[in-house]
């Protein structure tokens, strides 16, 4: 008889996807939703926004010790950001991979932050790194109600 497929079924997942304001400031919202879409994540909520300085020193707690923290900050809160929640087939790895490095001199070509970053912190996009942190930073910023899958 043939081999058993032991695969694992790809899951369906949901990630939290920020467009950052070195990209709205360059008009790059639709032409990064474009990299998503064929890549196959649907966009199952969206919204533009402005960040207060609370609320990207909440998101980005986990970094606070950290050197760039200060200057991430007042990067995030300086102007219009995009949050949106992708959907598909292991969407979190998916969208890390459609993003590529956080240094885009290290990105992979191809990869959103190879086309349009600017440098390590103006990188154009955030992305979950894991499928919890994923549900604690979508829960951040949407309703349930306000994603439609
Ligand atoms: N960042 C920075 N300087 C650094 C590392 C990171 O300004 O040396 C910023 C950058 O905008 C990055 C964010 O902090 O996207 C979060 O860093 P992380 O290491 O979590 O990278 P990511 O998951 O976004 O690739």
């Amino acid at each position: 008889g043939s081999t058993p497929d032991t695969r694992l079924p790809m899951a369906t997942e949901r990630t939290l996807s920020i467009i950052k304001p070195d990209a709205t400031r360059r008009n790059l919202t639709g032409r990064i939703n474009a990299k998503f879409e064929e890549a196959g994540l649907r966009i199952v909520a969206q919204k533009r926004i402005r960040l207060t300085k609370d609320q990207a020193e909440a998101f980005y707690g986990v970094h606070k010790e950290r050197p760039f923290f200060a200057g991430l900050v007042s990067f995030m809160t300086s102007g219009p950001v995009v949050v949106q929640v992708l959907e598909g087939d292991d969407a979190v790895a998916r969208n890390r991979a459609i993003m590529g490095a956080t240094d885009p001199r290290k990105a992979e070509a191809g990869t959103i932050r190879a086309e349009f970053a600017e440098d390590i912190e103006a990188n154009s996009v955030h992305g979950s790194d894991a499928a919890d942190t994923a549900a604690q930073e979508i829960a951040f910023f949407f309703a349930g109600v306000e994603i439609v899958g």
